[in-house]
């Protein structure tokens, strides 16, 4: 009996390996089909000020609906882009569809936000100033309402990294770490990121009841002193938010406020809140 279950699990595991090679196969070659005919689209997730509870930015998240294999996760695709290139032109797309559509907003009258855009470490090694460049000149965004998040990874080599953040400074945009707290990064170093903001990563506003309060506190005391601003990703509960908010965090994101939702429906939560305002 046993010897038979031995047995009914090696073909369980070696037809799932199949299933899972198949699957990155399939998704390779339709990835690069959907850069060229950019099939993608972007949610907006609102960023709110706690002490306001005014949203004053929102972060571009990439979608993608495969033809047959319906919604791929971009913790999925993006790995996949990375590997093959493909993550260069799917950011210039991302960049300039999102800057579009903040200036479309701003045009339309509602209170300015600043738009969020994450930018793969693999950017760091192609042509990412003038792609800035060129993205902020055929939108006419105003370049202070673009924030472009990194990732934590990329301060293991500050020598090569500070001088390409300091000319994306030079344009005028905000800079942000994303998922702070999950790297490796040293303390030391972050003194010399010309950086304006840290994200708090999701995993410790999870945790907000166990050892992880003590980190945000830490963090939060951090940004102060640094004179950077910090913003807690994923706030599911109101309980999370009230923790936040007595550890004076500024502020916060996550499914609490709202989901990453369509354009339209990022106009209607603005002006909502301007007729609030009046
Ligand atoms: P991220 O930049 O840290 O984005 C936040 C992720 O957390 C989003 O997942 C968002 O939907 C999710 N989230 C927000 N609030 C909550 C919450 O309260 N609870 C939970 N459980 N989740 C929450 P998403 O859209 O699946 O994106 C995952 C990651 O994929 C992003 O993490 C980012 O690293 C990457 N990504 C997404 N869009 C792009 C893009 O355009 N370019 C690049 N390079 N990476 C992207
Ligand atoms: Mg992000
Ligand atoms: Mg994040
Ligand atoms: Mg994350």
């Amino acid at each position: 009996l046993a010897k038979n279950k031995g047995i009914n699990a090696v073909q369980f595991y070696s037809s799932k390996m199949f299933e899972n090679i198949t699957r990155t196969m399939k998704l390779e070659r339709t990835l690069r089909q959907a850069v060229e005919e950019k099939a993608f689209t972007l949610h907006y997730q609102p960023q709110v000020d706690i002490h306001s509870d005014k949203i004053i930015g929102v972060e571009a998240l990439i979608r993608w609906e495969h033809p047959t294999l319906g919604n791929i996760p971009p913790s999925e695709f993006i790995p996949l882009a990375e590997d093959n290139g493909l993550i260069t032109p799917m950011t210039e797309w991302v960049l300039e569809t999102a800057c579009r559509q903040n200036k479309t907003w701003q045009e339309s009258g509602v209170s300015p936000v600043r738009i969020g855009v994450n930018i793969s470490p693999y950017l760091f090694r192609e042509d990412l100033i003038g792609m800035v460049k060129r993205v902020l000149h055929e939108t006419k965004l105003q370049p202070d309402y673009l924030e472009l998040e990194i990732t934590e990874s990329l301060m293991q080599d500050p020598e090569y990294t500070i001088p390409i953040l300091k000319e994306l400074k030079s344009l005028g945009v905000r800079l942000s770490i994303d998922d702070f707290g999950t790297g490796y990064s040293s303390l030391a170093y972050l003194v010399h990121f010309p950086i304006d903001s840290l994200k708090i990563d999701r995993s410790f506003i999870e945790d907000l009841k166990n050892e992880s309060a003590v980190i945000v506190k830490t963090i939060i005391n951090m940004a102060t002193h640094l004179d950077v601003s910090v913003i807690a990703e994923g706030i599911e509960t109101e309980e999370q938010l009230d923790f936040l908010s007595n550890l004076n965090c500024a502020e916060g994101q996550g499914y609490f406020f709202s989901r990453p939702v369509p354009s339209n429906e990022i106009v209607n939560l603005l002006i909502k809140q301007q007729a609030i305002g009046e």
